[in-house]
């Protein structure tokens, strides 16, 4: 005789590292699995070319997740006796989260809400985004099914709705999971700071009560560090605002002066507010504009360096030359991506969360060093994507979930649930939900 099926959650991995979560959800034949990402470990050295599946393995940079992978990379099929029904979900575009997608089999749905599914394959058209899909060319971005925010999907007997959440990758959206007898959220990775903190109140609301939440909590992962974000040397913005208005701040303070920046490709958002808020005219590098130009159909003036090739999607009317911009100090307000050789002494550079990100990361300290020593002053101007203890405690009391599983940081066991049970599952650990 058959007993009824119970909902498990398996977490492959991402746990207690910042990155790559990869968590399934099951029940009867159904299962999903959220997200596919790849853990970001700089210091291995490792090239996209250095990493096959093996490799990936091999350091945990992905999760060992059976059947949901191509059988043309894993070498072994997919049990579609067992599995019946099949999907997948990425929450947002940070390769953390998304950097494995192209490794899901062909046939099996991956569904993402749409300003991710619209600037990934944009993201990935020079093949340097995504780990490449099996037999298909570099830049091969395999299909993304936009998904209709809060509009429930079907999966078999799973439910999944997706809706939109804040974090520094523009279009970032949650995820709440529905069995026939369990709700389970899985935040992605959420703030309360950023430009949309009604739509982490309503997801919260949508979520109230879960079975089980999991949650990301990388910012309890540096409890060393508390006091610091207190002191007066800590140089990241409280939210997204205040950031954009201190660089408007910046503009206005310094109306003679060479003036530059960068930030992250994918924070979408800070940079369209840049554009609207500066008092200066704003120039981007042309594959940032063509970026915009081609997920948002938006034109904003742009710039190519000597070596770069043309982008037919480019209004030529808004290109400004290079030259122009090396010489002005009181017009523009452009974002620099090299040649730091190549500006004026004396200059400000803004480094807004761009890459290199920080300490972490190898190429951070000559990067920084490179730029001094040209006499320019360089800023760091920084906002997490992600939230911080307090708001992390704020978000677990609006869903009051009756299980807490926090993952995607260094100190889950930081993470506590005054509302029911606090689990911290190993890698590769199936819970069952009864
Ligand atoms: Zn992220």
């Amino acid at each position: 005789m058959n007993s009824k099926p119970k909902t498990t959650v398996t977490f492959y991995n991402g746990l207690t590292t910042i990155g790559g979560p990869m968590i399934e959800v099951a029940y009867g034949k159904s299962h999903v699995l959220f997200d596919l990402g790849e853990v970001y470990r700089p210091e291995l050295g490792l090239s996209m070319e250095d990493e096959d599946f093996e490799t990936l393995l091999k350091y945990q940079l992905i999760g060992d997740v059976p059947n949901f992978y191509d059988p043309q990379i894993t070498g072994k099929p997919i049990d579609t006796k067992r599995w019946e029904h099949s999907a997948a979900y990425i929450s947002h575009l940070h390769l953390d989260h998304s950097k494995a997608l192209n490794l899901l089999a062909p046939e099996i749905p991956l569904y993402a809400g749409p300003i991710t599914a619209h600037l990934l394959p944009v993201l990935n058209q020079d093949g340097n985004f995504l780990l490449p899909a099996a037999n298909k060319p570099k830049n091969y971005t395999r299909p993304i099914i936009s998904a209709e925010l809060n509009k429930p999907i079907q999966v078999g007997d799973i439910t999944l709705t997706i809706v939109p959440s804040d974090h520094d990758a523009y279009g970032a959206t949650g995820l709440i999971v529905k069995t026939p007898d369990k709700t389970i959220v899985h935040t992605g990775d959420i703030r309360l700071h950023g430009y949309h903190p009604d739509w982490v109140h309503n997801f919260m609301k949508a979520g109230h009560r879960c079975d089980m939440l999991i949650i990301e909590g990388t910012g309890v992962s540096w409890p060393e560090r508390v006091n610091e974000e207190n002191s007066e040397e800590f140089t990241g913005q409280k939210n997204e605002k205040e950031l954009t208005k201190t660089i408007v701040q910046y503009q206005k303070d310094n109306p003679k002066r060479q003036l530059t920046f960068n930030t992250y490709p994918t924070n979408v958002e800070r940079i369209l507010r840049i554009i609207s808020d500066s008092p200066r005219k704003v120039v981007l590098h042309a594959k940032r504009a063509e970026l915009l130009k081609k997920a948002l159909k938006q034109d904003v003036p742009y710039y190519y360096l000597p070596e770069d090739e043309k982008i037919d999607a480019l209004d030529p009317n808004l290109e400004i030359s290079y030259a122009d911009l090396l010489a002005d100090d009181h017009q523009y307000f452009w974002q620099v991506v090299g040649h730091y050789d190549q500006l004026q002494e004396g200059g400000l550079y803004i480094h807004s969360n761009a890459e290199p990100l920080g300490d972490f990361d190898p190429a951070y300290k000559p990067f920084i060093e490179n730029i001094e020593k040209r006499g320019i002053e360089l800023v760091t101007l920084r906002c997490s994507g992600h939230a911080d203890i307090a708001e992390l405690k704020e978000i677990i009391a609006g869903f009051e979930p009756k299980i807490l599983a926090p993952v995607h940081t260094l100190h889950p066991e930081l993470e506590e649930n005054p509302f029911g049970e606090r689990i911290l599952p190993k890698r590769g650990e199936t819970v069952t939900l009864s």
